[in-house]
Formats: structure tokens, C-alpha cells, sequence
């Protein structure tokens, strides 16, 4: 249990660049590829797996 907790987290700990989809730090500000200052948390995907 507590493991798969700390999985969840790694995974909430990423942010999606809403431009070219990559994964960026939770803490960057901007997409690391693009530039492009629009990015989400990647929380959502979980639940489709
Ligand atoms: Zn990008």
C-alpha cells in the first residue's frame, strides 16, 4: 500500500506540456522542449490505466 502511494506520487509529480505533451518537472514553470508556459499536472492519466 504504501509503496504504490509512493508511486502515485511520483506520477502527480509531473507536469504534461499542453503544447508537445512532454513531461516536465512539477517545478518547472515552462515545457523543457517547447518553451510553451501552459503545462498540467499529469494526475488525470492515472485513472486511465
Ligand atoms: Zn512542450
Amino acid at each position: 500500500m504504501a509503496k504504490f502511494k509512493e508511486a502515485e506520487i511520483r506520477l502527480l509529480s509531473k507536469k504534461v506540456c499542453m503544447n508537445c505533451s512532454a513531461t516536465n518537472s512539477v517545478r518547472a514553470s515552462r515545457c523543457r522542449k517547447c518553451g510553451y508556459t501552459k503545462l498540467r499536472l499529469k494526475a488525470k492519466e492515472i485513472r486511465k490505466a
